[in-house]
This record gives structure tokens, C-alpha cells and sequence, in this order.
């Protein structure tokens, strides 16, 4: 494996009742000025709000809030939020959401310590070297963004969707309650799920050699989701699922599974291109996209992909090639997923091959990208062919 040196600084608060018994001491020590960042208006309909608003109020917290935070969060919500924290001169801000309020709140926070304009950051040109503290409520399993320094950033001015990060993003600290979850619908549970498995399938696939450890908690957390899963769909309100796949979603991207490798994410650069230009869901794209990836590393990733498939999928390999015990592994994952109700094929969005080129040229811009494999332009175009 890699030399690495991990630090994860983030306070993760789980379980039930927690909000109450947590938050305002987690907050006070960062002032008594607090933004709160929400979507668009989820938390309203569970109580979230109402509960995190009281709590606030009783303990004299001066509250202003940044609210409609949309899903891909959009650079102009992150230049409002930016300005309001300036103008009010918050101290520390409160993302209550998924990821995407709590990315948004990632580029608010470093945004109000920069004095220029805030896609410079995302964009890379600069980096940031400051930020506002600030803690998360999480509302959705998928991400990981509760518990990493990662940040995805749309501009529809330009059809752009880039991610970036930064240590000083960190959250402060993630409050995660399985009960604020139960109100999540079936569509965004399994994106949030596929969202999970996609992260740990990024991990899974790198060139580093000797990692025996990662590889079985990869497989571990895999082989969880996929007893989970299921059940949870079948039954959006059992507690002890939300439970387990909240905390899954966490380990799946907060650094745990990547120590000394680097994995692969080519499938998430891909897919950041697609929903640059159609507006579709992170997880949607990647339940399309990620089996094609497989498919088209079939040779040279047979290694993987034929542990992936016996150990993860329970695939019997008496009597087949390599190639064809990889084959079933992929189908098993395409399987899993629609079982669960997600889309397959870019049609079902009703995406055709117009645009291409144009997101292959998206997904190449800064080059040709991947760690388990480096693409290049015509890897994109077949990749996203085959997902048509
Ligand atoms: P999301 O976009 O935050 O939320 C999706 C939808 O679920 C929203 O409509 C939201 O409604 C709703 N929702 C959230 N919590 C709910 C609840 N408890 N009850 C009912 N509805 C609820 O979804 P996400 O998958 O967490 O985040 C996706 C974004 O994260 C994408 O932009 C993706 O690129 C990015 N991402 C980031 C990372 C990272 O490491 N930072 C990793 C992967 C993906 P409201 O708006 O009304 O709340
Ligand atoms: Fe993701």
C-alpha cells in the first residue's frame, strides 16, 4: 500500500435523540450568530425545522437561514448564502439536509473567508485558506459528505459541475439521527444506497498493491448494503435499517476504506459530466454509468472484478473463465440495483447520444483521469455509449 497519514477531524454525533441532547453545545463554542442552511423545505414537512429552530431560539442563538438549497446545488444559492453570511457577519453555520445542502454549506463556508468569487475555489484556480466553522444535520444516507472535506458545485451558467475540497471543510460536527431519515422516499433512499455502493466500488478499484485490509472492508461494507438494502426499501420505516445504512454511507466516503490507496473515481467524473448537462441525480447517472466502467475494464481489471464477483456476490467460478465470472459479477450488481428501482440505461432519462460528445469533452477537462485506469477521450465516448 501507499505511505498515508489520515486525520479525520470531524465529530460524528450518532443516533437517536441526539439533536436534542447535542447540538447546542456542539454550537456554542463557535459563536451565538448561526446560519441555517436547508433545501427545499423536506425538513419543514418532518419537524426537523421546528425542532432545530426551538432549540436554537431557547438558547438565544441569533438565527438567519439560507433556505432552498436544490439538489446539485447551484453556485448562484452558494454566492447568496456567501453573501448573507457576510453581510450579517455569521459566526458559524448549520447545514440541515443531504448532501447537498451540506456540500453547499461546505463552499458557503469557505466563500465567506475569500474575498473573490467563490467558483475560483471550486474551480481550483485558488485554494482556500480559511473558512466559517460549521456543523451538519444530516437528513440522507448517500453522500458521505457528513464526514469528509469533499464538495460537488454545479454552475449552470456554463453546464459545469466540479468537485473539490479542502481540510479547513471539514464539518465541525455531523449530528446523525436514523429517525431524521424515515422520511426520505424511495427514490432518494435508493439513489442514496447506490450513491453508498458506488463510493466503495471507487475504493475498491485501485493499482496499490497489498491491501488485503481495504479490500475486505470494502467487501464488508458492500456485503452489508446488500443484506440491508432491501428490506429497508421493502419497509422505508424500519428504524434499524435506516440505522445501518446511515452509518454505512458515512464509513463508505470518510477516508476509512481509502487509506494507503487512492481508488479509481473516474465513474463519478463521468458521471458529474452527465448531470452538468442533464439535471439528473448523482446516484441515478452512476447506477448507468459505473456497470459500463466495469464492463470496459473487463480485461485488464479481471483480477478485481473476479474477486469482486466471488466475494461479494457469491458468483461460482467452477468451469468459467475470468472474463465470464467478471461478466456475472457486473450483471448481479445491474440486478441489485434495478431490483431496487434504479434506472439502467441514459434512456430512461430520456437521454440520447446527442450530447456526447459534449460531456465527454466535460468529463476530459482536465485531462485524462482515472487511477485504476487512466481514460482518455474515446474511453468516455464508449463508456457513455454503452450506457445509452
Ligand atoms: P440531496 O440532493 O441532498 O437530496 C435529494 C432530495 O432528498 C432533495 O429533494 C431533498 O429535499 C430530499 N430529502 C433530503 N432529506 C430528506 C428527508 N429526511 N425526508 C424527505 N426528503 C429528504 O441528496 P444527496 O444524495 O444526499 O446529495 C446529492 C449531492 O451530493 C449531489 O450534488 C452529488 O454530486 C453530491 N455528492 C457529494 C459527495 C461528497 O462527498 N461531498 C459525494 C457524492 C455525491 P429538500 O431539498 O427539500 O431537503
Ligand atoms: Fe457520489
Amino acid at each position: 500500500m501507499d505511505n498515508f497519514i489520515y486525520q479525520n477531524p470531524t465529530r460524528l454525533i450518532f443516533g437517536q435523540g441526539q439533536v436534542q441532547e447535542q447540538l447546542v453545545q456542539q454550537l456554542k463554542p463557535f459563536g451565538s450568530k448561526v446560519m441555517v442552511v436547508y433545501g427545499g423545505g423536506s425538513i419543514k414537512k418532518n419537524g426537523l425545522y421546528d425542532e432545530v429552530i426551538s432549540l436554537l431560539k431557547e438558547n438565544e442563538f441569533e438565527i438567519e437561514e439560507l433556505a432552498g438549497v436544490e439538489p446539485n446545488p447551484k453556485l448562484e444559492t452558494v454566492r447568496k448564502g456567501i453573501e448573507k453570511a457576510k453581510d450579517k457577519q455569521v459566526d458559524v453555520l448549520l447545514a440541515v439536509g443531504g448532501g447537498s445542502v451540506i456540500d453547499a454549506t461546505k463552499a458557503m463556508a469557505a466563500g465567506a473567508k475569500y474575498d473573490g468569487d467563490v467558483w475560483d475555489l471550486v474551480t481550483k484556480k485558488e485554494t482556500p485558506k480559511d473558512a466559517l466553522p460549521f456543523g451538519t444535520i444530516l437528513t440522507l444516507a448517500a453522500t458521505g459528505s457528513e464526514m469528509n472535506a469533499g464538495s460537488v458545485i454545479t454552475n449552470w451558467e456554463t453546464n459545469e459541475k466540479y468537485g473539490w475540497g479542502s481540510p479547513l471543510v471539514f464539518p465541525k460536527f455531523s449530528i446523525l439521527d436514523p429517525l431524521n431519515t424515515i422520511s426520505v422516499p424511495k427514490d432518494h433512499t435508493v439513489y442514496g444506497i447506490v450513491d453508498m455502493m458506488t463510493h466503495v466500488l471507487e475504493q475498491y478499484f485501485h493499482q496499490q498493491k497489498n491491501t488485503p485490509l481495504q479490500e475486505r472492508m470494502c467487501e464488508a461494507v458492500l456485503r452489508t448494503v446488500i443484506d440491508e438494502a432491501p428490506r429497508l426499501v421493502n419497509n422505508l420505516e424500519d428504524v434499524e435499517k435506516r440505522e445501518t445504512i446511515l452509518y454505512s454511507g458515512t464509513i463508505a466516503l470518510n477516508g476509512t476504506l481509502q487509506m494507503g490507496t487512492k481508488g479509481d473515481w473516474a465513474s463519478h467524473n463521468i458521471e458529474h459530466a452527465v448531470s452538468a448537462v442533464y439535471d439528473i441525480p448523482h446516484a441515478g447517472g452512476l447506477a448507468i454509468i459505473f456497470p459500463e466502467w466495469m464492463r470496459h475494464h473487463r480485461k485488464m481489471g479481471q483480477e478485481k472484478l473476479v474477486k469482486l464477483a466471488t466475494r461479494v456476490w457469491g458468483v461460482v467460478p467452477a468451469g468459467k473463465s475470468d472474463e465470464e465470472i467478471a461478466e456475472e459479477g457486473i450483471q448481479k450488481l445491474e440486478q441489485f440495483w434495478q431490483s431496487l428501482g434504479a434506472p439502467s440505461k441514459l434512456a430512461d432519462y430520456d437521454i440520447d447520444d446527442s450530447q456526447i460528445e459534449v460531456m465527454a469533452d466535460k468529463a476530459m477537462i482536465n485531462g485524462s483521469f482515472g487511477n485504476f485506469n487512466k481514460l482518455n477521450k474515446k474511453d468516455v465516448v464508449e463508456i457513455l455509449e454503452a450506457s445509452l
